[in-house]
């Protein structure tokens, strides 16, 4: 029998980050993923600047940049009838405007989705504790009739049939969309499925001549009879074709030989004669679909697994990074016996209400281009890819934030809107700091540990924080501004996070805030001790 505190199912991007971030919580689990390796064609490219800080984090940031396209080699999104005739118009995204960029340290990235998967994958096998086995599937489990008991089960190897029994304490599902395990637990999907159809081309032509100077992450073609985006990979000779409601032109997936492809690819550019070849061909359809829980017993669903939505807005993949790095530290702080179990409910309350509105606002997205009917020269609705607000303004209401008595940050419009606050539950917001005379941003201070920060007046919570960090979880202590330990050059901190000179501000290894005291308290160690107890749920004889 294989025991093992955590299996991770699935080995797509969400998998793999889950067993990378576990590692770095010092957690040992088990990868298993059916194929024998990483992805080989791409789906997601888009890389939002959130997810991009979560990789940050990770130290893998500067490996995917450099797997992706160029900085520079982006930046807008165009509607022509072809690529090689009449333009009908282009956009700057919103998410690239100086004062959206303003909230990050970091910029999204376009990187394909098999060229990112080998470099997760190489830092996830590089990290260890974690374990990684590919042409390896999860073929049946069983976690008890009350749900409680540790998760049991075999896992098949794919060319021998060898079967491994295994026992683990917990189970993450990243088994996209088409997931076994989510349907083996009865969960229900909420939202509308199979919305419209889509067919995926990917192929190879030389479209430099005109693309080279309108460089765009998307290039949407819109005629009369076919409807179609060319995504762009490597902005020169591998592109992606997506074909857009193909049954509403009465086209069936059988129809999608290499011949019609190339046809269609042609007409989308342009120019009837065009050398191209066909990669490969993908029908699919869009669902806009959320668990009703990511939680059973001792299952969690994640990524795909747990939400399906439309790739209007390119939030899928992204989505689900952010669901395992809010539930990797949760388990780690149970595994090690320094949180109680209930932490994990915590997942499912804080995730599941942001899937839900990141997956409608997807399928939005979608259906104000008209995806799901026969028209043209349909622009979509102004929060297509302007959604600064679903990108960092994600603000938790859970066991696993202590709220202060400040209200609610208002906004506009939450979906595109975001307005940096260090209100409990939130991200914690960007703040350029130095150290020494090193710039670094508030964001790049996070990680796998919870992070005081303090006000220049504030040494008292700086010694707290090292009093109590010596056991786990590591909780490292800074002071800024004045002759603290970080440099405020803007003067912001103490504004952005809303304290005093001597009050503090507590944040999660997720980078979102856990509590905050607005100034100083007479016996820090005291208030931040029973402030992380109550956090993870302990009773004092735990703690
Ligand atoms: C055309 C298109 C464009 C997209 N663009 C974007 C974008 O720009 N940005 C974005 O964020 N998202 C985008 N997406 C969505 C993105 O591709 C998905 O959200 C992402 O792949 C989900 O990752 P995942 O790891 O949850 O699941 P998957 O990528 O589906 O991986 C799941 C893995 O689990 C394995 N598996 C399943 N069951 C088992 C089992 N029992 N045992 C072992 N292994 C198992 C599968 O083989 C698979 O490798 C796009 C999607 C499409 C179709």
């Amino acid at each position: 029998m294989l025991e093992i505190p955590v299996l991770i199912s699935g080995g797509g991007p969400v998998g793999l980050t889950a067993s990378l971030l576990l590692s770095q919580h010092g957690i040992r689990s088990l990868l298993v993923e059916r194929h024998p390796g990483t992805a080989l064609t791409p789906k997601a490219r888009g890389i939002n600047a959130r997810t991009m800080e979560v990789f940050r984090q990770c130290g893998i940031d500067a490996a995917v940049r450099e797997a992706g396209l160029a900085e520079g080699r982006l930046g807008l999104i165009v509607w022509t009838e072809t690529l090689a005739g009449k333009e009908i118009e282009r956009r700057v995204p919103g998410r690239a405007t100086a004062k959206n960029m303003a909230a990050t340290p970091v910029r999204n990235c376009l990187c394909a989705q098999d060229d990112l998967e080998p470099v997760i994958r190489r830092f996830a096998e590089a990290a260890g504790p974690g374990e990684l086995r590919f042409n390896t599937e999860l073929t049946s489990f069983n976690q008890g009739p009350d749900a409680k008991g540790p998760v049991t089960g075999i896992l098949t190897d794919r060319t021998t049939g060898a079967e491994t029994p295994f026992e683990a304490r917990y189970l993450i599902a990243c088994e996209g969309a088409q997931s076994r395990v989510r349907r083996a637990l009865g969960v229900t999907m909420i939202g509308e499925e199979k919305v419209y159809d889509s067919v995926n081309i990917l192929f190879q032509a030389d479209l430099t001549q005109w693309v080279a100077d309108r460089p765009a992450a998307l290039y949407f073609v819109e005629q009369q009879d076919l409807r179609a985006t060319f995504l762009t990979i490597n902005g020169r000779d591998r592109w992606g074709f997506l074909i857009h409601s193909a049954k509403q032109f009465g086209w069936r997936p059988e129809d999608f030989t290499p011949e019609f492809c190339t046809r269609l690819i042609r007409q989308g550019i342009g120019v009837p004669d065009i050398a191209v070849s066909v990669l490969g061909v993908s029908p699919w359809e869009a669902s806009a679909i959320v668990a009703d829980r990511y939680r059973v017993g001792n299952v969690f669903l994640a990524g795909d697994a747990a939400h399906e939505m439309p790739p209007t807005g390119g939030f899928g993949l992204n989505t689900g990074v952010q669901d395992v790095h809010n539930l990797a530290w949760k388990i780690a702080a149970v595994l090690r016996g320094k949180a109680d179990e209930t932490l994990l409910d915590s997942y499912d309350a804080e995730r599941q209400p942001f899937g839900r509105i990141i997956t409608q606002n997807a399928l939005a997205n979608a259906l104000s281009m008209g995806r799901h009917a026969r028209q043209s020269n349909v622009l979509p609705r102004r929060e297509f890819l302007n959604e600064q607000g679903l990108i960092f303004g994600a603000s938790y209401d859970s066991m696993a934030m202590l709220p202060d008595d400040t209200p609610q940050v208002t906004v506009d419009d939450p979906v595109t809107d975001y307005v940096p606050s260090a209100r409990p539950g939130g991200r914690a917001p960007h703040v350029r700091l130095t150290r020494g005379h090193e710039p670094i941003s508030t964001v790049d201070l996070f990680g796998p540990h919870f992070v005081l920060l303090a006000g220049r007046d504030g040494d008292a919570w700086r010694q707290a924080a090292q009093a109590i960090g010596t056991s786990w979880p590591p909780l490292v202590g800074y002071t800024i501004g004045g002759d603290g330990d970080l440099g405020d050059p803007d003067g912001e901190w103490h504004h952005a996070y809303g304290v005093d000179a001597d009050g503090a501000v507590l944040v999660r290894p997720d980078g979102h805030v856990a509590w905050r005291s607005r100034s100083g308290a007479s016996n820090p160690e005291d208030v931040l001790r029973n402030a992380l107890d109550r956090l993870f749920g302990r009773m004092p004889a735990m703690a």
